[in-house]
C-alpha cells in the first residue's frame, strides 16, 4: 500500500515556495484522502445510550407493519399513520385481499399516491397469498432469498423490503435510507451512492442479530429527527465528539 509521505518530503519534490498554499492543499485533498475509520458500532452504542430501546415498528401487528412500510413510501409517517387508522376495520390480509383496488386506494388517500400505493398493495397481497399469509412460514426463508422476491413484488423497493424483512420478519438487515445517508455522511464517512454497497459496509460490522438492527434503524431515524435535522442541533448531540460537521 502507498505510504502517505512525510510533508518534508512533499515539500523537496514539489518546491512549495514556488507555489501557492492553496494549490499545496487542494494537491494533498487530490491525492491523499485522509481516511476516517468507520465505526458503525460505535455510533449504534452512542445513540443507544443516549436514546435508549425504541421499541419499533410502531404497528400492532406484522401485517400492519408491512402495510405502513408500503404507505409511508414517499410520505411522512403521520400522513401514512392516517391512512393506516382508515384502514383498521381491513388490516387482516384476508379482508384487505377481498377489498376492491378502488376501495383500498379512497381509505389510503391521506397518504398520497393512493391510487399507485393501493396497487402496490395488490402485488403484495399476491406476494403474501402464495405462502397462505402465513408469517412462520415466510420466516423460514432464508434472507438472500426472501429478500430476492420481496424485490420482485412491484412497487417494492430496497428499504421497503429491508423494513420488511427486519420488522415482521426479524431478519439481520441494515436499512439505508436518508436519516442514515445524512447522519454518516456530516460524521465524515464517505458512503457508497449504491444502496447495497452502503448496506453490505454497515452490516459487516455487527453480528447477524435482527434486533440490532432493529434497534440502530430506529435509533437514527430518531437521531435524525431530534438532532442530525435538516439544519443540524449540534447542541447536546451524542455523536459530538466523533462528527466532523460535515455540509
Ligand atoms: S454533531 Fe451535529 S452534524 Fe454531527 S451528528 Fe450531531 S447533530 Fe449531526
Amino acid at each position: 500500500m502507498a505510504r502517505r509521505p512525510s510533508a518534508f518530503i512533499l515539500q523537496k519534490r514539489r518546491k512549495p515556495w514556488k507555489i501557492s498554499q492553496s494549490a499545496v492543499a487542494h494537491s494533498f485533498q487530490k491525492n491523499w484522502r485522509i481516511e476516517v475509520k468507520h465505526q458503525y458500532p460505535l455510533i449504534y452504542r452512542k445513540l443507544y445510550g443516549h436514546y435508549g430501546p425504541q421499541n419499533w415498528w410502531p404497528a400492532d401487528t406484522p401485517f400492519e407493519m408491512m402495510i405502513g412500510a408500503i404507505l409511508v413510501q414517499n410520505t411522512s409517517w403521520r400522513n401514512a399513520e392516517k391512512a393506516i387508522n382508515r384502514l383498521k376495520p381491513f388490516l387482516e390480509p384476508r379482508k384487505l385481499d377481498d377489498l376492491p383496488e378502488e376501495k383500498i386506494a379512497e381509505l389510503i388517500r391521506p397518504s398520497g399516491y393512493y391510487n399507485i400505493k393501493a396497487r402496490r398493495i395488490r402485488s403484495f397481497l399476491s406476494w403474501f397469498k402464495t405462502y397462505a399469509y402465513d408469517l412462520d412460514r415466510i420466516k423460514e426463508r432464508e434472507k438472500a432469498a426472501l429478500r430476492e422476491e420481496l424485490l420482485n413484488v412491484k412497487g417494492i423497493g430496497p428499504e421497503t423490503a429491508d423494513a420488511i424483512l427486519v420488522y415482521a420478519f426479524e431478519k439481520p438487515v441494515f436499512i439505508v435510507d436518508a436519516y442514515a445517508r445524512r447522519i454518516f455522511h456530516r460524521i465524515g464517512y464517505d458512503m457508497p451512492a449504491s444502496y447495497d454497497r452502503f448496506r453490505v459496509l454497515v452490516e459487516e460490522q455487527f453480528p447477524p442479530d435482527a434486533q440490532i438492527f432493529n434497534e440502530f434503524h430506529a435509533l437514527l431515524v430518531e437521531h435524525g429527527k431530534t438532532h442530525c435535522r435538516t439544519v443540524p442541533l449540534c447542541g447536546g448531540c451524542p455523536l459530538a465528539d466523533i462528527c466532523q460537521k460535515r455540509k
